[in-house]
């Protein structure tokens, strides 16, 4: 997994965040390798036209339950 080893308890996992345009909806899920921001990515659930990554960003998993 992504930053499996960076040391201490300080673990991080990284979401991607897929929107649709047309829905104006925005679908979470886990990074996967060679996502960025702006790639075209998955199908909408609503509309199943091309969904693009809108954001990705890390969350702290200590800040979770
Ligand atoms: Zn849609």
């Amino acid at each position: 997994m992504l930053g499996a080893e960076l040391g201490s308890e300080q673990r991080q996992i990284v979401f991607t965040i897929e929107h649709c345009d047309f829905c104006n909806i925005n679908n979470k899920r886990s990074f996967q390798k060679g996502d960025y921001v702006v790639k075209a990515s998955g199908r909408c659930p609503k509309c199943g036209r091309d969904m693009y990554i809108s954001a990705i960003y890390a969350e702290s998993l200590r800040q979770q339950a």
